[in-house]
Order: structure tokens, then C-alpha cells, then sequence
């Protein structure tokens, strides 16, 4: 639970109201007869709690007979409440008045987004609804403006994917890729980037919708969601201004590639985000998305792809002899020892065995020998055979080491990394 909003009271006895209880008949009959909170309380309470919690995203998941609310924290979903479906309805209405969406469509998908005051904290709230067959199930993205930037040195990189990742960033120019699937915390780790290069002497723009984390040292340019302010129209504008870095929200189509390659040979280092599956399929997608290989090959200096996995609870963690089993699916990655680590339960971690969560990672670094693959639009197998004559790990490696090492666990790579 998050500390400093701990003290902020609950006005919502959301533990009385539940459904998983025993008691289903009796809250049916409190709905029924209006006994409960507002449902404008309830959904002020359950965003409460889901910061308190420290909740990434919050889903209101609407069923034949119950309304199911989930908590979730980067991918893993937690059961906050069970509410009776009658009550669906009310929250989506409510849900999508604060965002500004049209109540009364219930038959279109819609996006939209809001913010509310917790304490002195001010949240960032990204929603989408999607239409199902049970109603509108919503799903809430939940961002702390004004959130503390990370320093590079607390995000899990290992020694030798920090110096690979800094000697990067020492780059004059050039494009700079953070990969990895959606809430994979590919944002954070560019802010942490430009975070640890950033100097008073350096003319850093940063361009993004929305912006995720305020920089005393930047300039930052926020797109318009209304298309009259592109992404493409903005990078355009931010070259005229002569930038020494520049950050850029997301590459998500052939435009944006493209500019952000036309930025980085202008001379500026350029670091943005993609999604992809890994730190080589990144080159593939640039490439798919319709930027010109000529373009990738003259201007990529380097990509970290990144995924995250749960760290094993500190306060039950314990040693276990691998079954053979075990042994032999994991000892094609790497020569493993005999014992791993595992967290019990405990009332710290709910019994889940895991607090917190940290990243693994695959850094590729864009050498003469695949410039030119890339150039030629060489296959992906001649890439990799590439990478691996300089020393390319993948992040099962990398995963695996943390295993050794106990930080997470040998079931959390599997269930990460597949
Ligand atoms: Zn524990």
C-alpha cells in the first residue's frame, strides 16, 4: 500500500458490498433498496483505493450477474470488489461523464480521460470503454502527474547492460529505441535516460500526449488529441529549434519513424518507444511500419527491449532444491545451479510471494556489421548471428541471472518470458 496515501480515510465500506462474500442475498437487497452509497461515491472509492494501492490500471468488468473490479499493477490483475451487475451501468455513466465521452453511446468503443485530486497528488487518468455482451466494461489507466523521475541505476539494469546502455546515451546523435509490450515500463526507463544525460548546457525537447513526468530541465511539447497539432507536425517544428535531444512519446507509425530518423541524422539524439516482441524484431517493425531501411541503418545506434517481472517477497523468501524437471527446461539458457529461490506467502505480500517488481532486459547495440544487415534488409537470422559475434544477450539471460541471483523467481520468467 502506498504510505503517504495512507492516512486518506475510506468513506466506502467496499468489503461490506461484495459479492464474493457470503452474504449475496443480503447486498442484492441493499442495492435493491438504495441502502448504499451513491454509485458517484463508489467510484470515487474505488479509484481511492486502487491508488492506495498503488494500482497502474483499474477494470470495471461487467458479467452475466456480477460486476467484477480489478486491480492492476503493470499486467498482473488483483480483485478489488465484486459489485452486482445492476449497479454496471451507473459506475460506466458516471465513469464516462468525468471523461468527457458520450454517455449514451454504448454500442462504440470510446477513449477518453480525466484527472482527480488524491491528497495533494494530482492523477492522470486515461480511460477506454469497450462494448461487451454483459455491458460496457471500462478499463482506467492511472498515471501520478508530477511523479518522480527514475534514476537509470534503480531500474534493474544489470552492471553490463548499464554501461552498454550509458555508452549509448553518450552518443552526439542518432535514434535510441526502448522496446517491450504494452506497460512493459518503457516510458519510464527513456525519461530515466534523458534523466541521466540531461545538463544545463544541452537543449533537450521532449513531445508526448499526455506528458507522463514534469522536467524542470526540458521544454515539453504536448500533441493536440484533435489532430490539428500532429506528432509529426510538432517534430517538424521542435528541428527548427535546434534540439541536442529529444524525446519522443511513441513510434507508432511510418511518419513518426520516419521523422524521428530525419531527426536523429539532423544531428540530435533522439530516444523514443515502440512496442515489440524483441530488441531485434524492433528493427523488422520500424521497417514494417514503412521507415525505409536506408533511413533505420543510417540513424539506429541502439535498442533496449525490456519486459517486467515480479521480485520474490524479501520477507519470505526461500531456498528450494530444483526438481529435475525444472532443471532441465531452464539448463538449455545457461549452466544453473541446483537451488532457486521462491517466495512462501506472507502477510506482507498477501501470500503471493512477490513485492515489487523490477526489469529484465536485452540491449542490442548497432554496429558496422548490422548497419549494413539492416541496409540490406538482411533476414532476422542473419541478424541475430550478427549480435551474438558481439556479445548480444537475450533477456532470458538476463532473466535467468536474476533467478540465480533470487530476485525473482523461476515460475515469474516463465510466466513473463513464456
Ligand atoms: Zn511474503
Amino acid at each position: 500500500m502506498i504510505k503517504e496515501f495512507k492516512d486518506i480515510p475510506s468513506k466506502v465500506p467496499l468489503e461490506q458490498l461484495d459479492m464474493s462474500s457470503f452474504a449475496k442475498d443480503k447486498i442484492r437487497e441493499l442495492f435493491r433498496t438504495g441502502r448504499v452509497p451513491t454509485a458517484e461515491a463508489m467510484v470515487d472509492e474505488i479509484i481511492l483505493r486502487a491508488v492506495k494501492e498503488g494500482a497502474t490500471d483499474l477494470h470495471f468488468e461487467p458479467g452475466e450477474s456480477e460486476l467484477r473490479i480489478r486491480l492492476g499493477f503493470e499486467g498482473i490483475m488483483k480483485k478489488l470488489v465484486t459489485l452486482p451487475k445492476d449497479i454496471s451501468e451507473n459506475l460506466a455513466n458516471i465513469l464516462k461523464t468525468k471523461g468527457s465521452l458520450n454517455a449514451f453511446e454504448k454500442k462504440k468503443a470510446q477513449e477518453g480521460r480525466f484527472s482527480v485530486m488524491i491528497g495533494v497528488h494530482e492523477f492522470d487518468i486515461r480511460m477506454s470503454t469497450l462494448p461487451t455482451m454483459h455491458g460496457e466494461r471500462v478499463a482506467l489507466r492511472i498515471l501520478q502527474k508530477n511523479a518522480r523521475v527514475s534514476n537509470i541505476e534503480e531500474l534493474g539494469f544489470s552492471k553490463e547492460n548499464l554501461d552498454k546502455v550509458r555508452k549509448l546515451l553518450r552518443r552526439p546523435n542518432g535514434l535510441f529505441l526502448v522496446t517491450g509490450p504494452s506497460s512493459s515500463g518503457k516510458s519510464t526507463t527513456v525519461y530515466a535516460a534523458v534523466n541521466d544525460i540531461q545538463s544545463p548546457e544541452k537543449n533537450i525537447i521532449t513531445v508526448e500526449n499526455p506528458v507522463e513526468y514534469k522536467l524542470d530541465f526540458a521544454s515539453q511539447v504536448t500533441t493536440s488529441t484533435d489532430k490539428t497539432f500532429t506528432l509529426v507536425d510538432s517534430l517538424r517544428a521542435i528541428l527548427r529549434q535546434n534540439p541536442t535531444i529529444i524525446m519522443l512519446g511513441e513510434i507508432r507509425d511510418a511518419e513518426t519513424g520516419t521523422v524521428a530518423a530525419e531527426a536523429a541524422l539532423t544531428g540530435s539524439l533522439v530516444l523514443s518507444t515502440m512496442l515489440s516482441g524483441d530488441a531485434i524484431g524492433a528493427i523488422f517493425r520500424m521497417t514494417n511500419l514503412g521507415v525505409p531501411p536506408y533511413w533505420l541503418a543510417s540513424t539506429l545506434i541502439g535498442v533496449v527491449h525490456q519486459q517486467l517481472v515480479r521480485k520474490i517477497c524479501s520477507s519470505c523468501k526461500e531456498e528450494y532444491t530444483v526438481s529435475p524437471e525444472e532443471h532441465v527446461s531452464v539448463a538449455n539458457i545457461t549452466s544453473v545451479p541446483k537451488k532457486f529461490f521462491r517466495g512462501k506467502g506472507c502477510d506482507l505480500c498477501e501470500g503471493t510471494g512477490y513485492r515489487g517488481r523490477t526489469a529484465v532486459h536485452e540491449i542490442l547495440i548497432i554496429n558496422d556489421q548490422i548497419r549494413d544487415l539492416i541496409y540490406q534488409h538482411a533476414p532476422m537470422l542473419r541478424l541475430r548471428e550478427a549480435a551474438h559475434t558481439i556479445g548480444f544477450e537475450n533477456i532470458f539471460q538476463d532473466a535467468m541471472k536474476k533467478v540465480i541471483a533470487g530476485i525473482t523467481s523461476i515460475e515469474e520468467l516463465s510466466r513473463a518470458l513464456g
